[in-house]
Formats: structure tokens, sequence, C-alpha cells
């Protein structure tokens, strides 16, 4: 610790020792036994442990001038901060033989109000502008050689729908009211702490909604193509020229190729490390849960890219060394579903939850948190602007979102990530009222089932009030997978 400067706001650093441990450096005045007590797991019940809480006791007072000077709702962000270690035991810590590299993500989830959003408030000092985002179509890559931060934004809890619902129609679909909610409501760092939004024009509920997001905070929209052909490819990479002078007005910083190329290479990092998580996940010896893997997807929305990519490499290293080992976190023949269908925002681990305790494993998401974030990497020979925004959307056009028609694209994934993964059943399950992932539904389904593929559509929301119907009729098809 010593030379650590120990001043201002709270911010983490994580070292790996050569003993393969993985220590927290913290500008905040503990003993080593302290940070380091964090990533000791208690599992029982879930909690974290007597030292731990004792670093969370003291972390978690920073926290709170931290979240006072952001204007938040304390009372309120309380009720949230009392839910979520018994959701992160229930789900996560429960788990057995989970492979070790998941103490980072264990440790960012348990402080994910704190550690992250201290660190972007650091950098904010620093000058730093902060841009939260909303779907995988806004290019990481332009706002980082802008020197911008990007931070995801979606909301995944029932907790700020009704905050949502307060100003949109309850026929709206969760994941824009949660995150409408976690706006309005004050209750979400991230939401205080961006300097601007950049929202996209994907589907209607999230275009109207931007509107109300955008009364109090700088909103930029991105006019996303809703069909991919070669005149669109080029108006996408228009949007993007056009996003990249705006980035650069607002912070004061000019994109050259030599930034926008260093920015690509570290986002085209990130998607590989992703990936070679994916990669193990293919094996018959399934030497990680779905939980823990949708886990990491969800996190790498919000984290530093660099150290991303380190802790999922570090993790994919683990992974690897199972497989040689035999190292399964399930037992032989356990059926291996595939998840498609709308994105499973953070902390929204329903779904996995329940398919993993009813005797099923997940072993692959085609969604935005899953395949559609990492595959296909953006072109790195490029040297001037005008073809790296257009290496950047030949990339991005390549991902298969059911607010583009045709999207027969993501049939094709779908149909290809069975073969890959050996999937025995997919699970198509799409949140209530998003009415372009449910209308895709018929030929989803059509398809699996010309290819002989097992396939359950589910519909769901946030709430857990649906929590044992959905047990039911998930418990039902691994029962008919296992014949
Ligand atoms: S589902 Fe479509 S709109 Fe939503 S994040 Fe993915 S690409 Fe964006
Ligand atoms: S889940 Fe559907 S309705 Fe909701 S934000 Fe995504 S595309 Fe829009």
């Amino acid at each position: 610790m010593s030379g650590e400067d120990r001043t201002g706001p709270p911010r983490f650093r994580v070292i790996e020792k050569p003993d393969n441990r993985l220590w927290i450096i913290s500008n905040c005045n503990f003993t080593p036994e302290d940070k380091f007590g964090i990533l000791n797991k208690n599992r029982s019940g879930g909690r974290i442990g007597a030292r731990n809480k004792q670093w969370r006791e003291l972390q978690m007072s920073d926290y709170v001038q931290m979240w006072k000077d952001l204007g938040m709702d304390l009372e309120n962000h309380d009720l949230l901060c009392q839910v979520l270690p018994t959701a992160v035991g229930d789900v996560f810590l429960s788990q057995e033989n989970r492979p070790k590299a998941m103490d980072f993500w264990d440790l960012v989830i348990s402080e994910v109000h704190g550690i992250r959003p201290a660190e972007l408030i650091e950098a904010q000092k620093q000058g730093r502008k902060v841009f939260g985002t909303f779907c995988v179509y806004v290019p990481d890559e332009v706002i980082i050689a802008a020197d911008g931060i990007f931070t995801g934004l979606c909301g995944g809890s029932q907790f700020w729908v009704p905050d949502g619902e307060a100003v949109l129609p309850k026929s709206t679909c969760p994941l824009v009211k949660a995150s409408v909610g976690a706006r309005l409501g004050k209750t979400c760092p991230f939401f205080r702490i961006a300097d601007m939004y950049v929202g996209e024009t994907t589907c209607d509920g999230k275009k109207k909604a931007y509107e109300i997001l955008g009364e109090d905070v700088p909103m930029y929209i991105m006019d996303v193509p809703q069909m991919k052909r070669e005149k669109d490819i080029l108006k996408w990479k228009e949007e993007i020229a056009d996003f990249a002078k705006m980035l650069e007005e607002f912070t004061g910083n000019t994109i050259t190729p030599e930034k926008l190329g260093e920015a690509i290479h570290i986002i085209n990092e990130k998607r590989k490390a992703l990936a070679r998580v994916y990669e193990c996940r293919k094996s018959e010896c399934l030497p990680i849960s779905g939980r823990d893997a949708l886990l990491m997807t969800q996190i790498s929305f919000f984290d530093d890219p660099v150290r991303c990519a380190q802790m999922c490499n570090r993790l994919a290293d683990e992974l690897e060394q199972r497989i040689k080992d035999g190292v399964s976190v399930v037992p032989a023949g356990t059926k291996r579903i595939l998840i498609t269908g709308t994105p499973l925002a953070v902390p929204n681990w329903k779904l996995h939850n329940i398919i993993e305790t009813s005797g099923g494993a997940v072993v692959c998401e085609e969604m935005c948190t899953g395949t559609r974030y990492f595959e296909n990497l953006v072109d790195e020979t490029k040297t001037t602007l005008d073809e790296q925004f257009m290496a950047l959307s030949q990339r991005y056009m390549k991902t298969n979102c059911a607010c583009f028609t045709p999207n027969t694209g993501r049939i094709d994934d779908i149909l290809r990530l069975v073969k890959e993964y050996k999937v025995d059943g997919v699970i198509d399950c799409n949140l209530k009222f998003c009415c372009l992932y449910d209308t895709e539904k018929y030929s989803v389904t059509r398809a699996l089932k010309e290819a002989g593929v097992p396939v359950l559509s589910l519909e769901t929301d946030y709430a857990d009030t649906d929590a044992e119907q959905l047990r039911t009729r998930i418990g039902a098809f691994i029962e008919l997978l296992n014949g």
C-alpha cells in the first residue's frame, strides 16, 4: 500500500500476485488483511463474511458521501442495497465448485454502486467525460478515441420499474421502464454520473423514453438504419462520423486515426477475451455455469475495457485448465440450453437461475448480453478515419437485432450456435411488451423445429410473480429433453 495515493474518493485497482491470489489495491486506509478479505467467499447463507463486512462498512461509509454528492435518493437507495447482497448470495455464492477467478466479479457486483462509480467520478475530476449507453450498436471505440469513458445504463431490476411506470405506459418493456425509473428515482449512480446519454433509434419504446431521459441530461441520438443494404452500411458509417464530431466538440479532444486505431484494438481485445470464455462453454466438460458467464458479460458493459479483457483472460486461463483436468460444474449428461431473445441487463438473473436450479445448464446466450456483444471484430488494418469509420460500420451492422428487417441473420446465428455449443434445447425468452422479439418468435421457433431442435418460448418481466410458473414450464422442458 505504501506509495499509493490515499486521498480523494475510494478507487480500486486489481493486481494478481505471483501465487495467483487477486489483490484489491484501494486508496482507502485499510490493512492488507481487510483488503484481501473481500475476496474470501463465505458460502453460508451467501453473505459476505465478517472481515468483508468490516471492509464493506468502511467502504460504504465512504460511498454514502459520494451518493449524496450525486443527488441520489439515499433512503430509497438503501432499500435496493438491502436486497442486492441477498440476491448475489442466492444466485451466485450458493453455487458449488465455481472458478476461483469469479472472485473479481463477486467483488464488483457486491460493490456495484460503489467501486466503479467512484472510479468514474475520479476520472471526471481529471477532466474526462462519461457517456452512458443503452445499446450494443453504440461504438465504444469512438468514445475511447475521444478520451471519453463509456458505461452501460440499461436497468434489469423490478425495483426501478414503478418509477418508470410513473411516466411511461405500463405496456412498455421492463428494460425501458427500469432504465427510466433508475434515472427518475435517483437510485442508480451511473445514471447520475453520466455527462451525456447516447441513445439510438432501435425500438419505439426506447426512442420515446429518450425524450424523457433527455430532459435534464444532454442526450445524443444515433440514427440506426432499419435494414442492412449497402446504402444502410454507408449511412451508419456517416452516423458514426457525426458521432465522432460531436464527441470532439463535447470533450474538447481531437480524434486522430492513431487514437481510433488504438481504441479499436482495445475493444477487439475485450471481444477476444469474452470469446475465449465462451469458447470454453462449448466443451462437453462444462467449466463454468451460465449464471457466472452471464455476470461476467453484464459487468463488461460497465467496466474499464482493458481491465475487463485482463480479467476475462484470467478466467479463460482457469477454464481452459479446468477442461484439461476434467472439472465440470454439472454432472455428465446435464442438458445444455441456449437462451435467445431480449437482453438480460444486470441484475436480471431470473431465467438463468431458474434453469440452473431445475437441472439444466445454460451454455450460450444469443443475446446482446451474450454472443451479439463480442462476435465479429473490427478490421484493425485501416489507417484513415474514413476507412476506420467504414470498418466500424461493417462490424456493427453484423449484429442481428430484431429491430432490423429482414433479420434472417439471427436465425442463422441461432442454428450455428446450437451446433457449436452442442445444445440440447433452446429457450426463446422475451421481455413482456417487446413486440420486435416477440414477433420474431414465429420464425425462430419454425426454424428450430425444422432443424429438429426442441424449443420453449417464454415471455416474462422482472417481477418474481411468475417465477413458480416459469419453474414448472422449464422443469417440464428439461424433463422432455431428458427423455
Ligand atoms: S436488442 Fe437491439 S436495441 Fe436492444 S441492445 Fe441489442 S441491438 Fe440494441
Ligand atoms: S427488449 Fe425490445 S422493447 Fe425492450 S428495449 Fe429492447 S428492443 Fe426495445
